[in-house]
């Protein structure tokens, strides 16, 4: 742990990726929790630092930053009857399941998957929690609690679902709230935990859940209520063409139009997904800033397509990226996940567009703005010192050239050492003071009683 007055100098990295312009050859040094000098090869920090780590074994990442998740998930992680479904069938077969999510699975759930994203060199993460059975009234009071026990930063989003089978939504009835409730649980929420300004560890969005799951009046209220709190708004959206369909039957309307027809098509707004979107679509979410969390894992898992981000990003909308929920990926790596990002993206737009920096750019800086912070996602003076920190001494790194490329080309999946606000929370590939071993007996057990019911 570094004592927040204190120097540190992550000293001359084996290879560094900043995120931006900045040469890093000669490391960071760190105080008071954030990145006070980038060094170039051979320079020097302006004054003496207390600890010096040599970080000539090390390649260098800003924290990486997990836009979309739903950590409950991990319990549903290839359960048999869903392995070879597609999104609608697949939500229909889980719905019931996972209706009777207690207090502590969830607790269980999100420690396993906050951990695994912290050993993946994840330092940020966001979740999208929408299920509020009763008993689970305190669902997101829970993450944050485990959040904080971790020391990661997350942005914990209040879900909702409000349209069930009744009213011709896909979710069963006894999954759905009332919007009054869920509005008042919100403005809760926001007033207990939502923290403003550099170096926040916990914000709240709001976030009803998908076009086939919330009422056109909870959209509506949620993104006013929003814009009253000045709090970022996430939902699913253009993941399948079956919501397209849904969406035109519905509310007669395309996706964007019935974004924009709730007031969501702005900068508040990510998106999850965002994979069927035209040309006319793209142009109009990148003139409004609306952000978009692209998920390769998940978009093959269920064949829901590949996302434009190419196209996406020209016309100046931000991509971040999110591994999803733990039942559609099914891991929680997201270095795993930059991986996926890039192969996935050069099969539609070729090697050369989608390079190695531009991968690690969308986990980094691309998420850190669809999360609405530009204290995160890169490496420079003034910015957050969360750092995620590999080393190529394994098996699978052996005979490689290029350290930055190796991390991707090679399979990086976990990280040696992560910083989160200038305080190490993996050390030697270990998390300190977490029994991985009973997590994971806990937690499996917590799983085989969910779905036996
Ligand atoms: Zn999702």
């Amino acid at each position: 742990m570094t004592p927040s007055s204190s120097r540190l100098w992550l000293k001359s990295p084996l290879a560094v990726f900043t995120g931006n312009d900045l040469d890093a050859a000669g490391g960071l040094v760190i105080t008071g929790g954030e990145i006070a000098e980038v060094l170039a090869a051979n320079e020097q920090p302006s004054a003496p630092c207390d600890e010096v780590f040599d970080a000539g074994r090390h390649v260098v990442l800003p924290g990486l930053i997990n836009s979309h998740h739903h950590f409950y998930q991990t319990l549903t992680r290839a359960w048999t009857p869903v392995v070879n479904a597609p999104l609608f069938g697949w939500l229909q077969n889980l719905y019931p399941v996972w209706a009777r999510l207690t207090p502590r699975d969830l607790e269980l759930a999100t420690r396993v998957a906050l951990a695994e994203l912290l050993l993946s060199g994840c330092t940020t993460a966001a979740d999208h929690h929408y299920l509020f059975p009763a008993g689970l009234e305190q669902a997101i009071d829970i993450q944050v609690q485990v959040v904080r026990e971790l020391g990661m930063r997350a942005t914990l989003t209040r879900g909702s679902m409000s349209l069930g089978q009744e009213d011709g939504g896909l979710p069963p009835q006894s999954t759905v709230q009332r919007p009054d409730d869920i509005l008042a649980d919100s403005e809760r929420l926001i007033g207990e935990y939502h923290e403003r300004g550099a170096g926040a560890v916990i914000q709240i969005g709001l976030a009803p859940c998908s076009p086939f799951s919330v009422t056109r009046e909870l959209m509506a209220a949620s993104a006013e209520l929003a814009a009253r709190e000045d709090v970022r708004l996430h939902t699913h959206l253009a993941e399948t063409i079956d919501e397209e369909d849904f969406c035109a039957d519905m509310f007669g309307l395309r996706t964007v139009d019935y974004l924009e027809s709730v007031g969501w098509l702005t900068d508040r707004s990510w998106l999850g997904h965002g994979i069927h979107f035209n040309d006319e679509e793209i142009a109009r979410l990148g003139a409004a800033g609306t952000a978009v969390a692209h998920c390769p894992s998940s978009n093959m898992r269920l064949a829901s397509g590949i996302a434009r981000v190419v196209e996406l990003e020209a016309a100046g909308v931000p991509v971040g990226l999110g591994v999803d929920g733990s039942a559609s990926n099914d891991a929680s790596n997201m270095m795993i996940e930059v991986r996926q990002a890039m192969y996935l993206q050069r099969l539609k737009y070729g090697s050369q567009a989608v390079t190695v920096e531009r991968a690690l750019g969308w986990a980094t800086r691309g998420s850190a703005r669809a999360l609405g912070r530009d204290d995160l996602g890169q490496l420079a003076p003034g910015k957050q010192a969360d750092v995620a920190m590999f080393t190529l001494d394994e098996l699978r790194f052996s005979g490689s050239h290029d350290p930055l490329a190796a991390l991707l080309l090679c399979g990086a999946d976990h990280a040696d050492r992560v910083m989160v606000a200038g305080r190490w929370r993996v050390i030697d590939g270990q998390l300190p003071g977490l029994d991985l071993a009973g997590l994971i007996a806990d937690h499996s057990q917590a799983a085989r009683r969910l779905i036996s019911g």
